[in-house]
C-alpha cells in the first residue's frame, strides 16, 4: 500500500502547481485541496462566500485570512484528510495562514512543504497561454488544447481563459506572491519542512522530482512514527 502524505505545495501562479497537484493526489491517493478551486466553485454556486470572494479574485487580491482559515480547517477535518492526508494547493498564502495551519495540524504535522520553483518571466508566458476547464478545473494551454473545440477531455465542460488571468490581475498576483507568499519559503525553511523542486521541464520529469522529494520526507516521517 502506498502511504499517504500531508503536503503543502507553494509556487508562483503558473508554476504548474495545479497540474502537478492532480498527479500527486492520484499517486498518494489523497485529496487535492485547492483553495482557488474551492473559491471558484463557491462563485459558481453563488453562495455567500462566492459573492464575497468574486470581486477580490477578479482583481487579483487575497480573500481575508480568517475566511480562508475556516474553509481549510473544515476541509482538513474530514475523514479522507485525517486518514490519508492531503495536498494543499494555494494555501497558506500569508504567514498568518501558515501559523493557523500549524495549529490545525498540531496533532498530524505536515510531512513537507514543496516550493515548485519556476522563474517569474517563465510563468508570465505560461499564464498568458493557460486555458482552464470552467467545470472541473483541468488545465490546458493554447499549445496543448483539449481534443475537441475547447471542450474538456475529462468532463466535457467549457475550456477558456480564467477571469483573473488578465495581464493586470496576473501582475498584481505575482506582486502579492513576492510580498506575502515568498516569505513563507524562508518561514518553512527555518522549520526544516521546505524542499525546493525545479518546476522547469517536461511534466512527467517534474512529477518524478516531486515524488522523489516527497518520498524522502514521508519515509523519514513514518520512520519517526508520524
Ligand atoms: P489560485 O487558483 O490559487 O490562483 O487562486 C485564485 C484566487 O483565489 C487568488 O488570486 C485569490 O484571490 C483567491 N485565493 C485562493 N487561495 C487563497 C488564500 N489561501 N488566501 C487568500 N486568497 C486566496
Amino acid at each position: 500500500m502506498i502511504p499517504g502524505a500531508r503536503l503543502v505545495i507553494l509556487g508562483r501562479q503558473g508554476a504548474g502547481k495545479g497540474t502537478q497537484c492532480v498527479r500527486l493526489s492520484r499517486h498518494y491517493v489523497v485529496p487535492h485541496v485547492s483553495t482557488g478551486d474551492m473559491l471558484r466553485a463557491a462563485v459558481k454556486e453563488g453562495s455567500e462566500l462566492g459573492r464575497k470572494a468574486r470581486a477580490i479574485m477578479d482583481d487579483g487580491g487575497l480573500v481575508p485570512d480568517d475566511v480562508m482559515i475556516d474553509i481549510v480547517a473544515d476541509r482538513l477535518a474530514r475523514d479522507d484528510s485525517r486518514t490519508r492526508g492531503y495536498i494543499l494547493d494555494g494555501f497558506p498564502r500569508t504567514v498568518g495562514q501558515a501559523e493557523a495551519l500549524g495549529e490545525v495540524t498540531a496533532e498530524q504535522p505536515l510531512h513537507a512543504v514543496i516550493d515548485l520553483d519556476v522563474a517569474e518571466e517563465v510563468v508570465l508566458r505560461r499564464i498568458a497561454d493557460r486555458r482552464v476547464c470552467t467545470d472541473c478545473g483541468t488545465n490546458y494551454s493554447v499549445h496543448a488544447p483539449p481534443r475537441y473545440d475547447w471542450t474538456c477531455d475529462v468532463c466535457g465542460g467549457e475550456v477558456r481563459q480564467r477571469d483573473d488571468d488578465t495581464e493586470e490581475a496576473v501582475r498584481r498576483r505575482l506582486d502579492l506572491y513576492r510580498k506575502q507568499t515568498a516569505p513563507l519559503i524562508e518561514w518553512y525553511a527555518e522549520r526544516r519542512l521546505l524542499e525546493v523542486v525545479d518546476g522547469l521541464g517536461a511534466t512527467d520529469d517534474v512529477t518524478k522530482r516531486l515524488v522523489a522529494a516527497v518520498d524522502a520526507r514521508t519515509r523519514r516521517g513514518f520512520a519517526a512514527g508520524r
